[in-house]
This record gives structure tokens, sequence and C-alpha cells, in this order.
């Protein structure tokens, strides 16, 4: 499994503050048989946290990103990773519900913008302190509080496991838009996910937990597209 780590915070760029989360995940990842392949730091910026996000879900398995979730308004880390993956910041009713049942909090009493999460991500409860992490097409986001992150990085370290899958990548030289139905119909044939990320190209990736099926797949969208040149 290949990993990119994305740390968000003007204070570490400035070193303020020392990027411990980056050593701490990068050690527990690593520990786990997973590869980390980037570690990049970025401002407290929606178009960085974006820019930087969208391009290492394109290579890698998972990105883990860490920064401020809070309400306040330099906590832009959910909205960055909202604004990656197209989906709006919505309020998530799993999020609620946590925090006033076994987060203690009055509904009146949460601030507004606390329970915002990328639309129909996996909301992950902040057991040491308020705002939650999200996972949203593998992307897990987690506070920038280091208790906060480690707690809730227990909460997902088992899906970091090791485990071998073997990618394919197809270049595709068509809109993304009129792949749509060739998409759906490859995903419906093996036994894959697939993600694609338009550019210069339409990349498509395809993952699988043994070569032969991520192969298959890609030919069979190989046969049926468009493909980039070769230069
Ligand atoms: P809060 O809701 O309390 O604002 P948050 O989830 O919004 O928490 P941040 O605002 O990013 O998190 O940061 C809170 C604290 O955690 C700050 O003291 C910050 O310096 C520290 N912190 C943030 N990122 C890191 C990091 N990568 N390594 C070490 N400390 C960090
Ligand atoms: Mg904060």
């Amino acid at each position: 499994m290949r990993v990119a780590i994305v740390t968000v915070g003007d204070e570490l760029l400035s070193g303020d503050t020392v990027n411990t989360n980056a050593a701490w995940l990068g050690e527990e990842l690593t520990d786990r048989g997973v590869s980390v392949e980037r570690v990049t730091t970025v401002p407290d910026d929606v178009a960085d946290i974006a820019r930087v996000v969208n391009e290492y879900r394109a290579e890698h398995d998972a990105v883990v990103v860490t920064g401020g979730l809070g309400p306040t308004h330099d906590d832009v880390t959910m909205a960055g990773v909202a604004a990656a993956v197209g989906r709006d910041l919505e309020s998530h009713a799993e999020a609620r519900e946590w925090l006033t049942g076994e987060g203690g909090y009055s509904a009146d009493g949460l601030v507004e913008g606390t329970t915002e999460l990328p639309a129909r991500a996996r909301m992950l409860p902040n057991t040491e302190g308020v705002a939650p992490g999200a996972v949203v097409e593998g992307i897990y986001v987690l506070p920038g509080v280091p208790s906060e992150m480690k707690a809730m990085f227990g909460q997902v370290a088992g899906e970091f496991d090791g485990t071998e899958t073997f990618t394919t990548v197809v270049d595709v030289d068509e809109p993304e838009s009129e792949l749509i139905d060739r998409l759906d119909e490859v995903r419906t044939r093996f036994d894959v996910t697939v993600g694609s990320y338009p550019g210069d190209s339409v990349r498509v990736k395809f993952t699988a937990t043994d070569p032969t099926t991520a192969e298959d797949a890609a030919a069979w969208l190989g046969a049926r597209v468009d493909l980039v040149e070769e230069r």
C-alpha cells in the first residue's frame, strides 16, 4: 500500500510548531508495511490543500491529511479536502449524533460548522476533542492536535495493513464526461476500484488485490477508448 501524508498549517511552515504529526504518522504507517512516499506541508489555504491532495490521491492508495478541523476561520482542512474531491461541505448527521450523544455536547452548544464534512464522507469521531475527522475517497482527514490525531488514527489504523494491492493505469485521450458509461461497465465486470483523474488527459487507475484483475480491467477499457499516444 502506497500512502502520502499532507500536514496543513502556517505554523508548521514558519517553524513555530515542529511537525511531529508527520514523523509519528510516517513511523506508524511504515511499521504496518505501508510505503510512505510523500510528506508535504501546505499553508492554511483551501486551494493549496485541494491541489496537493488531488495530486497525491491520483498516485497513492491513500492520503492522510492532518490539520485544523475546527470551525475557526483558519481551520480550512476539511474545506480543502472537499474541494479536492469536488463535494460540498454538509452538516453530517452522524457527527451531530455522536457529538450530542457520546460527545456530551448540547446541539445549541455546538459552534456552527463543527459537524460539516464532505458530502457522503465517513465520519471519524474525535474522542480527545470536538471536531470530527472524515474518510472520503481514500483521503483520511485527521485533526492537527497531536493527541487527537493519534487517537483518531487508532480508529483507522487497521485499514493501513500493508496488504498488497495492484494498480494499473490507463491514460485516456477523451473528455472524462464521455467515459461515464464505460467506467460504470468496467466496474461491474471486474472486481476493481476505479479512479479517474482528469488533467491534460484522463488518468484511469484500476486497483485490485491481484495483478491479473487490475490488468484485465485496464485491457478491457484500453480496447474501448482513445489512448494517449506514447511519446
Ligand atoms: P482545534 O480544534 O483545537 O483548533 P484543530 O484540529 O483545528 O484543533 P489545528 O488548529 O491545526 O488543529 O492545530 C491545533 C494545535 O495542534 C496547534 O497547537 C498546532 O500547532 C498543533 N499542530 C497542528 N499540526 C501539527 C503537526 N503537524 N505537528 C504537530 N503539531 C501540530
Ligand atoms: Mg484549530
